[in-house]
């Protein structure tokens, strides 16, 4: 079994935390908790030990009538990998810890490539994560793209790919944030971080990206407009995209009409939140001109496409399961389809 902690319980950590109880070949040792809310609550009460970042926190626990196992250097010496889904600032400060402790941590997204040196998508680079001590999983968007480029190159090349995110401005806790009534471009300097992003899983790639923020919280819309590296049809990329990993096809005729068809999708199928692991693509968008020249929409859900790669990840570094036997059996456990052959 391998031993798992998360440091923080919140979006990314409790989805993680909950992929890592589903495994066979996992144990959820703990995860540490900041707030004594509902959410610390609803993890004790699932049987989850929960642990605080130091001894001040204990004590707003003990407070608030919390149970407590102790706090994140306690839960460090038990695990033989730690998921930090804290912040990208406070995650990158705590590599040191880890680091001193000599145990594996995975990052998600929101730091430099540099912590790590080694930015991790399991459709592209599994293997590589081998033995290695640091990994970071990319973030929603980026893996998202990863997913469809990696579709796309292995299947007729990609000479250059050029994508518009429409990004959702907040999830739906985040009370505080917006815009309520605008669209912002974000950054307003061109180009956004999001294509160097995909370069550090794909560097090779050709790919220029710019990003608005928009007031909604469910999910991403990118536009994506790729060269392909030779002449096909829109049907052979959409049989392309049905063989990847983790690619949902969806048809407008069949309802899927926005972003919310794609929610109200995931909890018609009592998906746990809601949640949609898979890059969504509409089919009806995917467009062939000039022979080469392709356009679609690609759907991502911000809080849980991350989710089966961190249980990849964690496989990947442990040098435990091949690709193919981690793929399995995260989609298993998460009720992700395996692709058409
Ligand atoms: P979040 O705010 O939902 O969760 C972070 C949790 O960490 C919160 O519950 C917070 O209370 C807790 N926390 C703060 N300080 C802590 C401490 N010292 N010790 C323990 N817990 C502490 O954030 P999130 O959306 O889950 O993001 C986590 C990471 O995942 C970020 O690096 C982010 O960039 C990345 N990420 C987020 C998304 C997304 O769309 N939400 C997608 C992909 C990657």
């Amino acid at each position: 079994m391998i031993k798992v902690g998360v440091n923080g319980y919140g979006t990314i950590g409790g989805r993680v935390a909950d992929a890592v109880t589903k495994q066979k070949d996992m144990e959820l040792v703990g995860v540490t908790k900041f707030t004594p809310d509902y959410r610390a609550k609803l993890a004790i009460d699932k049987g989850i030990q929960v642990y605080v970042p130091d001894a001040e926190v204990a004590v707003k626990f003990a407070k608030a009538k919390i149970p407590t196992q102790g706090t994140l250097q306690d839960l460090i010496k038990k695990v033989d990998v730690m998921v930090e889904a804290t912040d990208s600032e406070l995650a990158t400060g705590n590599k040191d810890i880890y680091e001193r402790a000599g145990v594996r941590a995975i990052f998600e997204g929101g730091e430099e490539h540099e912590l790590t040196g080694f930015s991790f998508n399991s459709n592209c680079n599994y293997d590589a994560a081998k033995g290695r001590k640091f990994v970071r999983v990319v973030s929603c968007n980026t893996t998202a793209l990863c997913r469809t480029l990696h579709a796309l190159k292995t299947n007729f090349g990609v000479k250059k790919a050029r994508a518009v995110l429409a990004r959702r401005a907040a999830d739906p806790q985040e009370v505080g944030k917006g815009p309520i009534d605008a669209v912002v471009p974000d950054p307003v300097t061109l180009p956004s971080h999001h294509g160097p992003d995909v370069m550090t899983v794909i560097p090779d790639l050709n790919i220029t990206t710019m990003a608005i923020k928009i007031p909604t919280t469910h999910m991403h819309l990118h536009s994506l407009i790729v060269t392909l590296g030779k002449k096909t049809s829109a049907e052979d990329v959409v049989a392309a995209f049905q063989r990847e990993q983790r690619i949902m096809v969806i048809e407008g005729r069949m309802g899927f009409k926005s972003t919310s068809h794609v929610i109200d999708w995931a909890r018609w199928k009592e998906r746990p939140r809601n949640d949609v692991y898979e890059a969504c693509i509409w089919k009806e968008s995917v467009t062939v001109v000039d022979d080469n020249e392709l356009y679609l929409f690609l759907g991502v859900q911000q809080e849980s496409i991350v989710t089966p790669e961190n249980v990849d990840a964690i496989r990947a570094m442990m040098g435990t399961a091949s690709q193919a036997d981690s793929v399995r059996q995260t989609n298993s456990s998460l009720g992700i389809a395996e692709p058409t052959k």
